[in-house]
């Protein structure tokens, strides 16, 4: 198998992306790129720095990663755990080659990535698409533009002003709302503000305060009117047991946990726990975003619209219909890079 990687230049729609934790405006993703008799498998990482990952490191884990393929692109646990080994603190990159490979394991097979893992396309969810930190009125008109097509929103918070931004947005729309502190709060903040944030008909919180203290989010949950998520605290399989009892449902997303195959493992773990699951995404082009939503007749929840918050995706695949995720049919991924990209 050929490895090879290209860094591309991508901007947030509207200018900018904001939540608690800080701002996006350009950003780059590496496209990796593995050849096998005559088929290419294509897959996307979009690093963070939040988790200690850089286009530069990606790029060269990818091209240290090409020594350790191996020839043979369906032994997929093999290959996976080889760079897992290898690469334990680059979980973007080795989502990128997961990806590749099954995008080239179902283009050798002539079978879209959903069928070659059993699931039922019919079976995916809605997916929330997301409104990110603004003032309250830019927030309120976003999600008035989005009500038309997506069932429910999802509304960064975690700043002052939270509930400011969220009576704005209850004034437009009676969509569910899905809310997403990225850890901004302290215990005692979240508390008092999902309290107040019970009714505006909102879904569940994610995140409300930073990684690291289950004892903490377990206090959050058993005080809180809301059900409770995770996503920064939820980076891998590893993670899970310790939020067994302390949350409702985690937020899984191939660039925290390292691809496809370890995302299905937290899956069925989440679920053998009683947790429920939302797959979820960075800012990242149709490519990667269509990987996860292949999982998604899996899970519960989706929010996976980082490819409608960029402007001038390269990429086409997923795409919504009446609020719910509809699977590409080719082979693969199923997606295809754009002619101006
Ligand atoms: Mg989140």
């Amino acid at each position: 198998m050929k490895l090879s990687a290209e860094i591309l230049d991508l901007r947030a729609a509207n200018d900018v992306f904001r939540i608690a934790r800080g701002a996006v405006t350009a950003f780059r993703v590496v496209i990796v790129r593995i050849e096998h008799e005559g088929a290419v498998g294509l897959g996307e990482a979009s690093p963070s720095e939040y988790y200690h990952e850089t286009p530069e490191t990606v790029f060269e884990t990818v091209r240290q990663a090409g020594a350790i393929l191996g020839p043979d692109p369906f032994l997929l646990e093999d290959v996976t755990a080889r760079l897992a080994a290898r690469f334990p603190a680059a979980p973007s990159a080795r989502a990128a080659i997961d990806m590749a490979l099954h995008d080239l394991a179902g283009k050798l097979l002539g079978s879209p990535l959903y069928r070659l893992l059993g699931l039922n396309p019919d079976r995916t969810p809605a997916t929330s698409f997301t409104i990110s930190i603004d003032e309250p009125e830019v927030m309120a008109e976003r999600a008035a533009a989005a009500a038309s097509r997506f069932k429910v929103l999802k509304i960064k918070v975690g700043t002052d002003r939270d509930l400011e931004r969220i009576r704005a947005i209850r004034r437009v729309t009676d969509l569910p709302l899905r809310v997403d502190a990225n850890t901004g709060w302290t215990p005692e903040q979240a508390v008092d503000c999902i309290r107040r944030l019970a009714e505006f008909n909102v879904e569940f919180v994610e995140q409300p305060i930073p990684p690291g203290n289950p004892a903490a989010l377990r206090y959050v949950h058993e005080r809180a009117p809301l059900p409770i998520m995770t996503d920064e605290s939820s980076l891998t399989l590893a993670d899970l047991p310790a939020l067994v009892g302390s949350v409702d449902a985690i937020n899984i997303k191939l660039m925290k946990c390292g691809g496809i195959r370890e995302a299905i493992r937290m899956i069925h773990f989440a679920h053998a726990h009683g947790l429920k699951v939302m797959l979820g995404c960075m800012l990242e082009s149709s490519l990667a975003v269509t990987a996860a939503a292949h999982l998604s007749p899996l899970v519960e929840y989706a929010d996976l619209d980082g490819n409608l918050l960029i402007a001038a995706d390269p990429f086409a695949g997923v795409t919504v219909a009446e609020g719910r995720l509809v699977l590409p049919t080719a082979p693969g991924l199923g997606v295809r890079r754009r002619a101006s990209a």
